[in-house]
């Protein structure tokens, strides 16, 4: 069998370096906030060109804590509008709701999944302050066309990073490409803790400044509290393992991107349609870091169960469009007619560092024997 992910491989790599870092933790008998926390923080501000990074409890925080932020510090408030992708992962959209900020859902470019900046443009209302884009699937949104709209309308940018480590456009990479940035450090993200972590990178010190406080009970100061402050932190033992797991991330982005490449070279069955990929090769590709191999095809389910009979496991990323969710019953019946034919076609192939050439090899050649028996 051919898993999705093999998480338990990907954590073998580093094995006897965090089993020290275990050791060190253990042993330091300090748990929240420490030094781990600090280096990590530096480590990651530095990996993704940010002045600052701060460390919190998963990405759903990270992005919620930003946007609260925002409010704390006067750029927002109750009501105002947060331009999103319509076909994301309902994460980034609870973060503007639990906020009492309102969604405006967005339908995708099709060719890359990500946030369409006409799309974006159009939407924009007088009460539009913040484009929230996700980077997709591990790919880039179009952050330059995003930033010049953000900038020419008074547009806060916040960036859901929580698929996209590394990624990078012009040699900036994401964490660094709009005004904030939210990652998740879950275990199956290309940047994964031992459990749930996550972080936001900015350069704007006072909005750091609000978010190192905003995690930590609203207080810079102990029993000093500043905001209604939420518990949302990074403990020393997943700072310590993300520390170890980050020096390996450039090299496991290389190894993805070269299994995306066997991928978009060895599939040639018309019935799955690849990725599109803008300019030069998958692998040398700098916005793309490929959390998720995604194709599409009008018979998925079809595919699916083939390829689970030939030993090669699957997911659909996502099976319900957000805006058809029990969660957000008053949208039901809104229209999104590209979001929800994605939502039918996708299906995400195995795809991970510890792949081999010939797990990658027997995927290909499963697809390219699929065909789908005459209905008549
Ligand atoms: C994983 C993910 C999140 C949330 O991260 P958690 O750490 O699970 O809270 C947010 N947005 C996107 C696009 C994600 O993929």
């Amino acid at each position: 069998m051919i898993n999705f992910l093999d998480l338990k491989a990907i954590n073998q790599l580093d094995r006897q370096a965090m089993l020290e870092a275990c050791e060190r933790v253990i042993d330091s008998g300090w748990y929240i906030a420490g030094n781990e926390l600090a280096q990590f923080e530096r480590e990651f501000a530095e990996y993704c060109g940010s002045r600052f990074c701060i460390g919190v409890a998963n990405g759903l925080d990270a992005l919620i804590l930003t946007l609260q932020a925002w409010k704390a510090l006067g750029l927002l408030s109750d009501g105002d509008e947060v331009i999103v992708p319509s076909n994301t992962y309902i994460a980034s959209i609870l973060a503007i709701s639990q906020n009492q900020l309102v969604p405006v859902l967005v339908e995708p470019d099709e060719a890359t999944f990500n946030l369409c900046p006409v799309r974006a443009e159009a939407a924009i209302t007088d009460k539009t302050r913040v484009i929230l884009a996700v980077h997709l699937y591990g790919q880039l949104a179009d952050m330059p066309a995003l930033n010049a709209l953000t900038r020419k309308r008074g547009l806060l940018l916040l960036e859901d990073s929580a698929q996209s480590h590394g990624a990078a456009v012009a040699g900036k990479k994401s964490g660094n490409l709009g005004d904030a940035s939210g990652f998740s450090f879950y275990p199956g993200k290309n940047l994964g803790a031992l459990g749930d972590a996550g972080a936001i990178t900015t350069s704007d010190e006072t909005l750091a400044n609000t978010l190192r406080a905003l995690r930590n009970y609203g207080s810079h100061k102990k029993y000093e509290n500043l905001y209604r402050g939420v518990n949302s932190r990074l403990d020393e033992l997943q700072a310590a393992l993300l520390s170890i797991k980050l020096k390996s991330l450039d090299a496991q982005t290389l190894r993805r991107r070269e299994i995306a490449q066997r991928y978009l070279v060895g599939i040639n069955n018309p019935l799955i349609k690849l990725p599109q990929i803008q300019g030069q090769s998958a692998l040398e590709f700098e916005s793309h870091v490929w959390h998720l191999f995604v194709v599409r095809t009008p018979c998925r389910s079809e595919l699916q169960q083939y390829l689970s009979t030939q030993g090669v496991q699957t997911l659909i990323h996502y099976p319900i469009p957000p805006h058809k969710q029990n969660a957000y019953k008053e949208w039901n019946e809104l229209s999104f007619p590209l979001t929800e034919r994605l939502h039918e076609e996708v299906l995400s192939l195995p795809m991970g560092p510890t792949l081999s050439d010939d797990e990658v090899d027997s995927v290909i050649a499963a697809c390219n024997r699929f065909v789908v028996a005459d209905a008549s």
